[in-house]
Protein backbone atom coordinates (compact mmCIF):
# COMPACT_ATOMS: atom_id res chain seq x y z
CA UNK A 1 0.00 0.00 0.00
CA UNK A 2 1.34 3.51 -0.74
CA UNK A 3 -0.84 4.38 2.47
CA UNK A 4 -1.77 2.25 4.92
CA UNK A 5 -5.26 1.64 6.22
CA UNK A 6 -6.73 3.08 8.73
CA UNK A 7 -7.12 0.85 11.78
CA UNK A 8 -10.66 2.06 12.34
CA UNK A 9 -11.70 0.14 9.08
CA UNK A 10 -15.00 -1.17 9.41
CA UNK A 11 -14.82 -5.27 9.10
CA UNK A 12 -17.33 -6.87 7.21
CA UNK A 13 -19.17 -8.78 9.01
CA UNK A 14 -20.50 -11.22 5.74
CA UNK A 15 -17.29 -11.72 5.59
CA UNK A 16 -16.88 -12.39 9.54
CA UNK A 17 -19.65 -14.79 9.64
CA UNK A 18 -18.64 -16.76 6.54
CA UNK A 19 -14.94 -17.19 7.66
CA UNK A 20 -16.11 -18.82 11.49
CA UNK A 21 -19.23 -20.71 8.92
CA UNK A 22 -16.25 -22.45 6.93
CA UNK A 23 -13.62 -23.33 10.07
CA UNK A 24 -16.86 -24.87 11.79
CA UNK A 25 -17.65 -27.07 9.01
CA UNK A 26 -14.16 -28.11 8.45
CA UNK A 27 -14.42 -28.63 12.21
CA UNK A 28 -17.55 -30.98 12.58
CA UNK A 29 -16.02 -32.82 9.10
CA UNK A 30 -13.35 -33.99 11.13
CA UNK A 31 -14.99 -36.82 12.67
CA UNK A 32 -16.06 -38.31 9.26
CA UNK A 33 -19.24 -39.96 8.95
CA UNK A 34 -22.25 -38.89 6.23
CA UNK A 35 -23.05 -35.19 4.99
CA UNK A 36 -25.87 -33.46 7.13
CA UNK A 37 -27.34 -30.12 8.21
CA UNK A 38 -25.46 -30.77 11.17
CA UNK A 39 -22.14 -29.65 9.46
CA UNK A 40 -23.16 -26.51 9.75
CA UNK A 41 -23.83 -24.32 12.12
CA UNK A 42 -27.25 -23.50 13.70
CA UNK A 43 -27.35 -20.14 13.21
CA UNK A 44 -28.93 -17.91 10.47
CA UNK A 45 -25.79 -17.89 8.41
CA UNK A 46 -25.44 -21.95 8.35
CA UNK A 47 -28.89 -22.10 7.90
CA UNK A 48 -28.44 -20.28 4.55
CA UNK A 49 -25.70 -22.15 3.05
CA UNK A 50 -27.17 -25.13 3.81
CA UNK A 51 -30.76 -23.88 2.08
CA UNK A 52 -28.64 -22.65 -0.88
CA UNK A 53 -28.67 -25.77 -3.17
CA UNK A 54 -29.51 -27.38 -6.02
CA UNK A 55 -31.79 -29.41 -4.28
CA UNK A 56 -34.04 -26.89 -3.07
CA UNK A 57 -33.34 -24.29 -6.54
CA UNK A 58 -35.15 -25.82 -9.37
CA UNK A 59 -33.52 -24.67 -12.35
CA UNK A 60 -30.80 -23.99 -10.58
CA UNK A 61 -27.60 -24.25 -12.90
CA UNK A 62 -24.07 -25.31 -11.53
CA UNK A 63 -23.72 -26.10 -7.64
CA UNK A 64 -24.64 -23.95 -4.96
CA UNK A 65 -23.41 -23.84 -1.15
CA UNK A 66 -24.44 -26.57 0.29
CA UNK A 67 -23.68 -28.70 -2.93
CA UNK A 68 -19.99 -27.08 -2.41
CA UNK A 69 -19.14 -27.53 0.50
CA UNK A 70 -20.85 -31.57 -0.10
CA UNK A 71 -18.09 -31.95 -2.60
CA UNK A 72 -15.23 -30.63 0.01
CA UNK A 73 -16.71 -33.12 2.39
CA UNK A 74 -16.71 -35.99 -0.15
CA UNK A 75 -13.33 -34.73 -0.94
CA UNK A 76 -11.75 -34.72 2.53
CA UNK A 77 -13.31 -38.71 3.12
CA UNK A 78 -10.66 -39.47 1.01
CA UNK A 79 -8.02 -38.08 3.64
CA UNK A 80 -7.20 -40.39 6.48
CA UNK A 81 -8.77 -38.59 9.58
CA UNK A 82 -5.35 -36.52 11.01
CA UNK A 83 -5.36 -34.58 7.31
CA UNK A 84 -8.82 -33.61 8.12
CA UNK A 85 -7.81 -32.65 12.11
CA UNK A 86 -4.79 -30.98 10.66
CA UNK A 87 -6.92 -28.69 8.23
CA UNK A 88 -9.09 -27.55 10.65
CA UNK A 89 -6.34 -26.75 13.14
CA UNK A 90 -4.39 -24.87 10.36
CA UNK A 91 -7.05 -22.56 9.86
CA UNK A 92 -8.18 -22.20 13.13
CA UNK A 93 -4.00 -21.39 13.69
CA UNK A 94 -3.49 -18.82 10.92
CA UNK A 95 -6.35 -16.60 11.53
CA UNK A 96 -4.16 -13.70 12.17
CA UNK A 97 -2.31 -12.03 9.16
CA UNK A 98 -0.87 -9.31 10.83
CA UNK A 99 1.35 -12.81 12.03
CA UNK A 100 0.71 -14.36 8.39
CA UNK A 101 2.85 -11.26 7.07
CA UNK A 102 5.16 -11.38 9.27
CA UNK A 103 5.73 -14.80 8.89
CA UNK A 104 4.18 -16.31 5.75
CA UNK A 105 3.76 -19.91 5.45
CA UNK A 106 3.56 -20.20 1.52
CA UNK A 107 2.88 -24.14 1.92
CA UNK A 108 0.29 -23.99 4.26
CA UNK A 109 -2.04 -26.52 2.74
CA UNK A 110 0.46 -28.58 0.98
CA UNK A 111 -0.38 -31.41 3.25
CA UNK A 112 -3.42 -31.68 1.43
CA UNK A 113 -4.31 -33.96 -1.90
CA UNK A 114 -4.96 -32.29 -5.24
CA UNK A 115 -8.55 -33.20 -5.36
CA UNK A 116 -9.25 -31.79 -1.79
CA UNK A 117 -7.52 -28.34 -2.01
CA UNK A 118 -9.17 -28.38 -5.82
CA UNK A 119 -12.91 -28.58 -4.22
CA UNK A 120 -11.87 -26.40 -1.15
CA UNK A 121 -11.09 -23.78 -3.35
CA UNK A 122 -14.21 -23.93 -5.22
CA UNK A 123 -15.84 -23.64 -2.19
CA UNK A 124 -14.14 -20.72 -0.94
CA UNK A 125 -14.53 -19.16 -3.88
CA UNK A 126 -18.64 -19.57 -4.06
CA UNK A 127 -18.73 -18.32 -0.66
CA UNK A 128 -16.68 -14.98 -1.74
CA UNK A 129 -18.64 -14.57 -4.81
CA UNK A 130 -21.78 -15.83 -4.40
CA UNK A 131 -22.54 -16.84 -0.52
CA UNK A 132 -21.84 -13.50 0.44
CA UNK A 133 -25.14 -11.87 -1.43
CA UNK A 134 -27.58 -14.52 -0.11
CA UNK A 135 -30.50 -12.36 1.57
CA UNK A 136 -30.06 -15.14 4.54
CA UNK A 137 -26.28 -14.28 5.16
CA UNK A 138 -26.83 -10.06 5.01
CA UNK A 139 -29.91 -10.54 7.17
CA UNK A 140 -27.73 -12.37 9.46
CA UNK A 141 -25.46 -9.91 9.60
CA UNK A 142 -26.89 -6.68 10.66
CA UNK A 143 -28.70 -6.38 7.46
CA UNK A 144 -25.20 -5.11 6.11
CA UNK A 145 -24.55 -5.91 2.01
CA UNK A 146 -20.98 -5.44 0.61
CA UNK A 147 -22.40 -2.15 -1.07
CA UNK A 148 -22.93 -0.66 3.00
CA UNK A 149 -20.02 -1.90 4.26
CA UNK A 150 -18.05 -0.26 1.03
CA UNK A 151 -19.39 3.07 1.85
CA UNK A 152 -18.74 2.72 5.31
CA UNK A 153 -14.95 1.78 4.58
CA UNK A 154 -14.52 5.01 2.05
CA UNK A 155 -15.81 6.64 5.09
CA UNK A 156 -12.70 6.42 6.99
CA UNK A 157 -10.24 5.43 4.25
CA UNK A 158 -11.12 7.91 1.99
CA UNK A 159 -11.54 8.04 -2.23
CA UNK A 160 -9.04 7.21 -3.44
CA UNK A 161 -7.07 3.83 -3.75
CA UNK A 162 -4.76 3.35 -0.43
CA UNK A 163 -2.37 1.26 -2.89
CA UNK A 164 -1.39 3.09 -5.54
CA UNK A 165 -2.68 6.99 -4.94
CA UNK A 166 -3.37 7.29 -8.52
CA UNK A 167 -7.23 6.58 -8.58
CA UNK A 168 -10.63 7.09 -7.29
CA UNK A 169 -11.97 3.53 -5.22
CA UNK A 170 -14.99 4.32 -7.43
CA UNK A 171 -17.04 7.62 -8.54
CA UNK A 172 -19.20 8.96 -6.64
CA UNK A 173 -22.65 9.86 -7.94
CA UNK A 174 -24.72 12.80 -6.45
CA UNK A 175 -28.50 12.20 -6.45
CA UNK A 176 -28.29 8.97 -5.84
CA UNK A 177 -28.67 6.59 -2.92
CA UNK A 178 -26.66 4.91 -1.07
CA UNK A 179 -27.54 1.90 -1.44
CA UNK A 180 -27.54 2.60 -5.44
CA UNK A 181 -23.66 3.87 -5.28
CA UNK A 182 -21.16 2.12 -7.69
CA UNK A 183 -18.57 0.16 -5.33
CA UNK A 184 -14.76 -0.80 -6.03
CA UNK A 185 -14.17 -4.63 -5.77
CA UNK A 186 -12.63 -6.00 -3.29
CA UNK A 187 -8.96 -7.42 -3.88
CA UNK A 188 -8.03 -10.65 -2.20
CA UNK A 189 -4.43 -9.80 -0.38
CA UNK A 190 -3.43 -13.50 -0.23
CA UNK A 191 -5.22 -14.35 -3.68
CA UNK A 192 -7.91 -16.94 -3.06
CA UNK A 193 -6.90 -19.44 -5.90
CA UNK A 194 -3.33 -19.63 -3.34
CA UNK A 195 -4.92 -19.16 0.17
CA UNK A 196 -8.11 -20.46 -0.05
CA UNK A 197 -8.14 -20.01 3.86
CA UNK A 198 -8.45 -16.83 3.37
CA UNK A 199 -11.35 -16.27 0.48
CA UNK A 200 -13.51 -14.61 2.76
CA UNK A 201 -11.25 -13.76 5.80
CA UNK A 202 -12.41 -10.20 6.67
CA UNK A 203 -8.86 -8.78 7.15
CA UNK A 204 -7.88 -10.12 3.90
CA UNK A 205 -10.35 -7.90 1.93
CA UNK A 206 -9.93 -4.85 0.65
CA UNK A 207 -11.26 -2.65 -2.14
CA UNK A 208 -8.73 -1.28 -4.62
CA UNK A 209 -9.26 0.50 -7.35
CA UNK A 210 -9.79 -1.19 -10.70
CA UNK A 211 -6.60 -1.08 -12.16
CA UNK A 212 -4.44 -2.22 -9.48
CA UNK A 213 -6.99 -4.90 -8.63
CA UNK A 214 -8.02 -5.91 -12.29
CA UNK A 215 -4.99 -4.74 -14.84
CA UNK A 216 -1.92 -5.07 -12.69
CA UNK A 217 -2.52 -7.71 -9.56
CA UNK A 218 -5.20 -9.98 -10.93
CA UNK A 219 -3.96 -13.57 -9.27
CA UNK A 220 -0.50 -12.32 -8.23
CA UNK A 221 1.00 -13.83 -4.93
CA UNK A 222 1.92 -11.35 -2.94
CA UNK A 223 4.39 -13.99 -1.42
CA UNK A 224 6.17 -15.47 -4.37
CA UNK A 225 7.86 -14.30 -7.74
CA UNK A 226 6.34 -15.60 -10.58
CA UNK A 227 10.20 -17.19 -10.88
CA UNK A 228 8.89 -19.32 -7.90
CA UNK A 229 11.59 -17.28 -5.61
CA UNK A 230 9.83 -16.09 -2.12
CA UNK A 231 9.45 -12.58 -0.99
CA UNK A 232 7.83 -10.40 1.23
CA UNK A 233 5.16 -8.10 1.28
CA UNK A 234 3.73 -4.68 2.97
CA UNK A 235 1.17 -5.44 5.64
CA UNK A 236 -1.73 -3.31 4.64
CA UNK A 237 -2.71 -2.45 8.05
CA UNK A 238 0.73 -1.67 9.28
CA UNK A 239 3.74 -1.09 6.47
CA UNK A 240 3.53 1.74 3.50
CA UNK A 241 5.70 3.11 1.01
CA UNK A 242 4.84 6.34 0.75
CA UNK A 243 8.22 7.26 3.47
CA UNK A 244 10.22 5.39 1.13
CA UNK A 245 9.77 7.09 -1.93
CA UNK A 246 12.08 9.50 -4.10
CA UNK A 247 11.50 11.29 -7.83
CA UNK A 248 14.37 12.54 -9.63
CA UNK A 249 14.84 13.58 -12.86
CA UNK A 250 17.26 12.28 -15.43
CA UNK A 251 18.68 13.57 -18.52
CA UNK A 252 17.93 16.98 -17.88
CA UNK A 253 19.56 18.16 -20.75
CA UNK A 254 17.98 15.37 -23.13
CA UNK A 255 15.21 16.68 -25.53
CA UNK A 256 12.72 14.37 -22.91
CA UNK A 257 13.73 14.58 -19.38
CA UNK A 258 12.24 11.83 -17.46
CA UNK A 259 11.03 11.48 -14.04
CA UNK A 260 12.34 8.00 -12.50
CA UNK A 261 10.80 6.24 -9.22
CA UNK A 262 13.45 5.43 -6.58
CA UNK A 263 13.29 3.28 -3.30
CA UNK A 264 15.32 5.46 -0.69
CA UNK A 265 15.88 2.86 1.68
CA UNK A 266 18.80 0.33 2.02
CA UNK A 267 17.28 -1.48 4.16
CA UNK A 268 16.63 -5.24 2.98
CA UNK A 269 13.43 -6.42 4.26
CA UNK A 270 11.82 -2.87 2.79
CA UNK A 271 13.58 -2.89 -0.36
CA UNK A 272 11.95 -6.88 -1.06
CA UNK A 273 8.44 -5.18 -0.03
CA UNK A 274 8.34 -2.17 -2.13
CA UNK A 275 9.81 -4.28 -5.18
CA UNK A 276 6.84 -6.76 -3.97
CA UNK A 277 4.21 -3.67 -4.19
CA UNK A 278 5.91 -2.47 -7.46
CA UNK A 279 5.51 -5.38 -9.03
CA UNK A 280 2.30 -6.33 -7.87
CA UNK A 281 0.47 -2.68 -8.90
CA UNK A 282 2.54 -1.80 -11.60
CA UNK A 283 3.96 1.41 -9.46
CA UNK A 284 6.81 2.73 -11.13
CA UNK A 285 5.43 1.45 -14.81
CA UNK A 286 2.22 3.67 -13.95
CA UNK A 287 4.19 6.62 -12.30
CA UNK A 288 6.68 7.33 -14.56
CA UNK A 289 4.43 6.94 -17.72
CA UNK A 290 1.87 9.21 -16.13
CA UNK A 291 4.52 11.81 -16.06
CA UNK A 292 6.67 10.76 -19.24
CA UNK A 293 6.29 14.26 -20.88
CA UNK A 294 7.89 16.48 -18.35
CA UNK A 295 6.76 19.33 -20.31
CA UNK A 296 3.13 18.61 -20.96
CA UNK A 297 2.72 18.12 -17.20
CA UNK A 298 3.98 21.94 -16.57
CA UNK A 299 2.00 23.01 -19.06
CA UNK A 300 -1.17 21.04 -18.29
CA UNK A 301 -0.78 21.78 -14.39
CA UNK A 302 0.71 25.58 -14.29
CA UNK A 303 0.83 26.61 -17.99
CA UNK A 304 3.21 29.96 -17.32
CA UNK A 305 3.26 32.43 -19.63
CA UNK A 306 7.18 33.53 -18.55
CA UNK A 307 9.91 31.94 -16.85
CA UNK A 308 8.69 33.76 -13.58
CA UNK A 309 5.48 32.22 -13.93
CA UNK A 310 7.20 28.69 -13.88
CA UNK A 311 9.12 29.02 -11.02
CA UNK A 312 6.51 30.49 -8.36
CA UNK A 313 4.29 27.41 -10.43
CA UNK A 314 6.20 24.69 -9.48
CA UNK A 315 7.25 25.84 -5.94
CA UNK A 316 3.53 26.13 -5.25
CA UNK A 317 3.07 22.21 -5.98
CA UNK A 318 5.75 21.81 -3.92
CA UNK A 319 3.91 22.26 -0.80
CA UNK A 320 2.46 20.14 1.73
CA UNK A 321 -0.65 18.66 0.64
CA UNK A 322 -3.52 18.37 3.47
CA UNK A 323 -4.24 14.68 4.84
CA UNK A 324 -8.05 15.51 3.28
CA UNK A 325 -6.40 16.17 -0.21
CA UNK A 326 -4.68 12.83 -0.30
CA UNK A 327 -7.82 10.95 0.41
CA UNK A 328 -9.79 13.21 -2.17
CA UNK A 329 -7.93 13.87 -4.86
CA UNK A 330 -6.21 11.10 -6.92
CA UNK A 331 -2.15 11.40 -7.64
CA UNK A 332 -2.15 14.08 -5.77
CA UNK A 333 0.62 12.42 -3.62
CA UNK A 334 2.62 11.86 -7.10
CA UNK A 335 2.15 15.42 -8.29
CA UNK A 336 3.77 16.65 -5.24
CA UNK A 337 6.65 14.27 -5.56
CA UNK A 338 7.32 14.78 -9.36
CA UNK A 339 6.94 18.89 -9.39
CA UNK A 340 9.39 18.76 -6.06
CA UNK A 341 11.86 16.72 -8.30
CA UNK A 342 11.47 19.67 -10.99
CA UNK A 343 11.88 22.26 -8.24
CA UNK A 344 15.27 20.80 -7.46
CA UNK A 345 16.51 21.04 -11.03
CA UNK A 346 17.07 23.98 -13.18
CA UNK A 347 14.09 24.87 -15.13
CA UNK A 348 15.29 26.96 -17.49
CA UNK A 349 15.49 24.01 -19.92
CA UNK A 350 12.08 23.31 -19.55
CA UNK A 351 10.67 27.07 -20.28
CA UNK A 352 12.95 26.39 -23.63
CA UNK A 353 11.49 23.90 -24.78
CA UNK A 354 7.58 25.25 -23.05
CA UNK A 355 8.31 28.86 -25.33
CA UNK A 356 8.89 26.16 -28.01
CA UNK A 357 6.24 23.99 -27.91
CA UNK A 358 3.93 26.95 -27.42
CA UNK A 359 4.70 28.61 -30.65
CA UNK A 360 4.61 24.91 -32.76
CA UNK A 361 0.62 25.06 -30.61
CA UNK A 362 -0.22 28.74 -31.94
CA UNK A 363 1.14 27.62 -35.53
CA UNK A 364 -0.49 24.19 -35.62
CA UNK A 365 -3.96 26.81 -34.27
CA UNK A 366 -3.79 28.62 -37.51
CA UNK A 367 -3.60 25.74 -39.22
CA UNK A 368 -6.53 23.80 -38.08
CA UNK A 369 -8.44 27.19 -37.85
CA UNK A 370 -7.28 27.52 -41.56
CA UNK A 371 -8.28 24.12 -42.35
CA UNK A 372 -12.29 25.10 -41.43
ZN1 LIG B 1 -5.08 1.56 -7.04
Amino acid sequence: MLFVLDPTSPKFMVFEKLNEELLYFLQHSVAGGRFKRSLLSRHAVGQACWDNAKANNAGAKGDLTRDKFHKLFLALKEEAQAVRHQLFVTMQNNQNLNTFFSAPNRSLLSFLSDNSFKALKNLASHLYCSTKDLQGVITAANNKNIGNHFNDFRLINGEVCRACGMEKLAPFRAHVDDEEQWRADYDHQLCKSKYPLYAVHPDNLVPLCRTCNQDAKKAKDLFKCTNGLDRLALNPFTEDAHNFLTVEIENLLDPEPKAILKWNTRNAATLDKLNTWDDVYEIRNRVEGKYISIVNIIQDEINPSNAQELDVGVQSKTRQINANTLKRKEWAFWERKVFSAINAVDKSAFWAQLEFSNEQGEEGGEYIIQGD
